[in-house]
């Protein structure tokens, strides 16, 4: 942390900002310069609260110099974090597949579904039971009976299951029938939630919130790993822009700005960032381009008869055509896809 005095602050005024750092247990180094003192702040563990010093007389500004999360941050650990899960590897060579229905409908359609998608490539299958939807009228899920829908899928196709928990009461649940917890976007946030999650054995995949700086998510992301997760999956999912012709803006700038700052594996969802199929295929594209470790795509035998995102949902045909164009460009950025 630096402390920029103004240009016309005098000895005094310095000297008193050096003993309010002093009186927070640190150690202040002036560094006069030809028109201003710089104070750096030495002698810290975590972060400082920049909010004490930047009111006091003299400051311009307190600018940091580290930064604000340690166990995510590349800098602690250089070497990619890889997630085994079930013979699926994240974050290493491999790009990943994530595909299925946004909600668990039915046993047949989720028994149905899995089947076409896992010899077309699909690594791991997605289905919502605990839907975290707009209106409380709309359809919440089918709640532990689309976990158990779910396990059966796996067991049958041997095919890990990714499903969201909503709630800290959700995660004993959630951890019970499917390998990865999803804490959705709009729980980014959900300080007990992500706490919950961090004591599972499970991987978790954490989304990307709507409205999230960079440092907001790598910081969800490190309140997971505090409680001893280290198996943090982090998935952009676009954020909300004034651009109306997509349901949220895809930022794909994260991937590789993640990619440089954690260690942690990242992947893309295109489907809830579009909002509509047709510009799925064209976004995972371009997020594997961009460097993501895989795709989590929403796929519907019957789109239009989905209980929820039936716009954004791929047909199957449609899914097996992405595939095809994954497959076409992980050679391209030296990765590559598993084999089916
Ligand atoms: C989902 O993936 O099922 C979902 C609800 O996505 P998000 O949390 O990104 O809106
Ligand atoms: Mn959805």
């Amino acid at each position: 942390m630096l402390v920029v005095m103004k240009s016309d602050a005098d000895r005094e005024t310095v000297q008193s900002v050096c003993n309010a750092i002093k009186s927070m247990g640190l150690n202040p180094n002036p560094i006069p310069g030809k028109l201003r003192t710089a104070i750096g702040i030495t002698g810290n563990i975590g972060p400082v609260d920049p909010s004490c010093l930047t009111a006091l007389p003299g400051v311009v500004e307190v600018i940091r110099v580290t930064r604000p999360f340690k166990l995510v941050n590349r800098e602690m650990k250089p070497d990619d974090t890889v997630i085994q899960i079930n013979g699926v590897t994240i974050g290493g060579p491999d790009i990943v597949v994530i595909a299925g229905p946004c909600s668990v409908e039915s046993r047949e359609q989720t028994l149905s579904l899995a089947e076409q998608l896992k010899p077309l490539g699909a690594n791991i299958l997605r289905g919502g039971a605990f839907k975290p939807r707009t209106s409380p009228y709309a359809f919440q899920g089918l709640g532990e009976e689309g976990l158990q829908i779910l396990a059966e899928a796996h067991e049958r196709n041997n095919l890990p299951v990714i499903s969201e928990a909503l709630s800290t009461g959700d995660v004993p649940l959630v951890e019970k029938y499917v390998d990865i917890i999803q804490i959705g976007a709009r729980n980014m946030q959900n300080y007990a939630l992500l706490r919950k999650a961090g004591m599972s054995k499970r991987p978790v995949m954490l989304k990307r919130g709507i409205a999230a700086t960079l440092e907001e998510f790598l910081l969800a992301a490190e309140y997971i790993m505090a409680e001893g997760n280290p198996n943090v999956i982090l998935c952009e999912r676009g954020v909300r822009t004034f651009a109306d012709y997509s349901r949220f803006t895809l930022d794909l700038s994260i991937v590789p700005e993640i990619k440089r700052l954690s260690h942690l594996p990242i992947l893309v969802d295109p489907s809830h960032a579009a909002g509509k199929r047709d510009l799925v295929i064209p976004l995972a594209r371009a997020a594997i381009a961009a460097g993501a470790d895989g795709v989590m795509v929403e796929v519907h035998e019957n789109p239009s008869q989905a209980k929820s995102d039936g716009a954004q949902s791929l047909t199957v045909d449609m899914f097996a055509k992405l595939m095809e164009e994954i497959r076409i460009i992980t050679p391209a950025v030296r990765r590559e896809t598993a084999r089916v």
